[in-house]
């Protein structure tokens, strides 16, 4: 089975509309496909609208910003109950202070020489509420700072770079609770991004587990297959099932829908988890 579990529209930091994407993910022989937006839960409407008319069958998810130990910690929430009020309540409260955020991504950009940031990336974000990085590195691309939004990052927008703001975002406890309390199914999203060494990515894989987390994605767009293979290791490791998405942001950027290996065999992948 093609399942594509992890992937964003405009309702947060993709390039196309949540009926674009769920239409494309048909096109590209997806049949389970999770639609995942940052803090955000407004795109899933129109996703579930689309999936009845092209028979696919979605997921209602949504990727929480985690603030763990200071580093930034992604977890995927699938088959959450979006009209859950706690859910909303707590990602509510985690998408408060991107706008004030976006403000100092702004400044400091300025600081460096370019202008003007801030307002571009507002412009580039269809809900000023979720102005993200992507915004800004789309905003930068266009003003031929740099190729492409990958090069962005790496000059300006990560730790150690110009146009970086720290930002606190929720406790990982907290995106758990209202995960599982949404009836929803956690999964540690592309644990390879965060640079942790092999024991500080044991402690949080065990704190993962004690908040009843369920999966980790070792198959993920930002995923080398060295890394696939040793996130499925881990998972086993530590008796937690896996999942695969593509992490889709639109065209040109980043992995595309359906289009990446199959999980290991062996171990169990999260739509067979019993709930899902
Ligand atoms: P934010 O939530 O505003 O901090 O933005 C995080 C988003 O930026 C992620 O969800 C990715 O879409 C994107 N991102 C983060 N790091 C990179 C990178 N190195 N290259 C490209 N996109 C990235
Ligand atoms: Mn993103
Ligand atoms: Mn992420
Ligand atoms: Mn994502």
């Amino acid at each position: 089975m093609n399942a594509d579990l992890h992937c964003h529209s405009t309702a947060s930091d993709g390039a196309l509309a949540p009926a674009q994407v769920v239409r494309r993910a048909a096109e590209r022989g997806v049949s389970l496909l999770a639609l995942t937006d940052h803090d955000q839960l407004g795109g899933l409407p129109e996703a579930r609208a689309a999936a009845a008319a092209c028979g696919i069958e979605l997921v209602e998810g949504v990727e929480v910003s985690v603030t763990w130990r200071g580093i930034t910690v992604h977890v995927v929430g699938l088959r959450v109950d979006p009209l859950d009020r706690a859910l909303q309540a707590g990602l509510e409260h985690v998408r408060g202070g991107r706008r004030r955020r976006a403000q100092k991504i702004g400044e400091a950009l300025a600081a460096a020489g370019i202008e003007g940031g801030f307002e571009g990336a507002l412009a580039l974000a269809e809900n000023p509420a979720m102005v993200s990085r992507t915004h800004f590195a789309r905003f930068l691309v266009q003003q031929g700072v740099a190729e492409d939004t990958r090069a962005v990052f790496k000059r300006f927008l990560v730790e150690g770079k110009p146009g970086y703001v720290p930002h606190q975002w929720c406790q990982l406890a907290d995106a758990l609770r209202w995960i599982r309390g949404a009836g929803g199914i956690a999964v540690l999203a592309h644990p390879g991004r965060y640079g942790l060494s092999a024991a500080a990515m044991g402690e949080l894989l065990e704190e993962f587990k004690a908040g009843d987390g369920a999966a980790i994605e070792t198959v993920t767009g930002s995923h080398s297959r060295g890394q696939y293979r040793e996130f499925s290791e881990l998972a086993r490791h530590y008796g937690l099932a896996v999942s695969r998405g593509s992490d889709f942001h639109g065209p040109d950027e980043g992995a595309e829908l359906g289009s990446l290996p199959a999980l290991e065999a062996s171990l169990t992948p999260v739509w067979r988890l019993p709930g899902f």
